[in-house]
């Protein structure tokens, strides 16, 4: 007993000096002690140290930034097609490092911000481009969307809560959030119904977007760091909107046939010299300009705030095909993975993948549906494989007939 008290008071902590009596425990290295405190301590000085680092690795350095060819080369193991698309969001981007990097006052030459609004069809690769540009950004980024907006009441105060989120990101750091970049998705919802303001019935629409106008403009806004309403006790966050950069997507249904009257329209005004430009009327949306988006519902000047206008072109078969396949992280690699766990190789006959096109086409599924549909043509193999005693498995087309056949397909079309 005595022994053990005087080995208690003779183990000490070699970094604050108390013996093992005084504090909590004491854990044992090879040349020495450190107590359950000052382990506690080291730690928070690690992670200060790593945050500090981290804001370090944050600066900068346009020579190491990624180059717009190889934000794209990057986006392109993901995304099928989307050319357009993945031109300007590159550029966009290292455009933004660009204006993050210019000292100010040293010329009167001020890069400004370039915002981007993008537009396409549901399920064409809006987010995903989004998501994926994610990875590689240097700067917090966060999606928000703008549904939401209409559907709060008090619509008007609602809008800073979109930047709650980028705050969230860059861990509350004020200042890394206020060169983040915002993805709002779904900013056609917000858009007034009918080009005429005076027979317009959605007034918050306009409501809404005046005060996304605000957001970017840059301005100083109060952001509640909680998100949600504004409440009279939750502190708010200043931030100022100025260097964020917001990216903008929306399907906006039905703009192609805006598009199109305005192409007729313009062939009656100067035709003649024009008849040899042939419209791919397939494919509407290529020709989209600012003025359709006028008169699909935003406001001029929302319109003037995102000035980089581009679009996704539709999903075709082909597409469709590739998306089956090819990009990194693609469906059927999906499964190859997961059957790969199993110790099973699982593989597919080469028609069971024009089947599932055909099926995505037929039920106007998109993108969306092809994993609906391989999940269906998948499900009863996913139950019995893991306890049967196989090391490889094929997916023929009879048997992905037979699965689709005893689904009742209007199921996947809610998708
Ligand atoms: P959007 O935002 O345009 O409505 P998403 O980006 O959410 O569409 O696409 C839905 C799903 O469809 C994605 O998760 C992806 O699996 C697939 N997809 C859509 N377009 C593409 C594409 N161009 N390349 C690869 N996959 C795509």
């Amino acid at each position: 007993m005595e022994d053990n008290k005087t080995s208690r008071t003779k183990r000490r902590c070699s970094f604050c000096g108390r013996s093992e009596a005084e504090v909590g425990f004491l854990i044992t290295g090879m040349n020495g002690y450190i107590c359950d405190n000052c382990s506690q301590q080291a730690y928070e000085i690690v992670q200060e140290a790593l945050k500090g680092s981290a804001g370090e690795a944050g600066e900068l350095n346009l020579k190491e930034l990624p180059k717009p060819k190889d934000i794209k080369a990057f986006l392109d193991q993901y995304v099928i097609g989307q050319d357009d698309a993945k031109r300007y969001l590159s550029v966009a981007v290292y455009n933004h490092y660009k204006r993050l990097l210019q000292k100010p006052g040293k010329d009167d030459v001020e890069i400004e911000k370039s915002n981007i609004i993008m537009v396409g069809s549901t399920g064409t690769g809006k987010t995903l481009l989004a998501r994926t540009i994610a990875k590689l950004l240097k700067v917090p980024f966060t999606i928000v969307d703008a549904t939401v907006l209409t559907e709060a009441g008090y619509v008007g105060e609602d809008i800073e809560s979109l930047l709650t989120r980028l705050l969230q990101v860059a861990d509350y750091n004020v200042a890394e959030a206020e060169r983040g970049i915002v993805f709002i998705d779904e900013i056609d919802k917000i858009a007034r119904k009918g080009d005429n303001p005076s027979i317009t019935r959605d007034v918050s629409g306009e409501g809404v977007q005046q005060g996304l106008l605000k957001l970017l403009e840059g301005s100083v806004v109060n952001v509640p760091p909680q998100g949600g309403r504004k409440h009279p006790d939750q502190k708010m966050i200043a931030v100022n909107t100025k260097n964020i950069l917001f990216i903008c997507g929306g399907a906006f249904d039905g703009i192609e046939r805006k598009i199109a009257q305005r192409l007729n329209t313009n062939v009656v005004g100067y035709g003649a010299q024009k008849e040899t430009v042939k419209i791919d009327r397939k494919n509407m949306m290529q020709y989209i300009a600012p003025q359709d988006l006028k008169s699909f519902g935003l406001i001029p000047e929302i319109i003037g705030r995102l000035p980089i206008l581009t679009y996704l072109n539709p999903l075709d078969r082909d597409a469709l095909r590739n998306i089956l396949t090819e990009p990194k992280n693609s469906i059927i690699k999906q499964y190859v993975k997961l059957f790969e766990m199993d110790g099973v190789k699982l593989t597919f006959a080469p028609e069971v993948y024009e089947f599932v096109v055909d099926k995505a086409m037929e039920y106007k599924l998109g993108a969306r549906g092809l994993r609906s549909i391989v999940e269906t043509i998948m499900m009863d193999v996913m139950f019995d494989i893991p306890s049967q005693k196989v090391k490889k498995y094929e997916v023929t087309l009879d048997f992905a007939k037979q699965q689709m056949e005893k689904t009742n397909l209007s199921r996947l079309q809610n998708a």
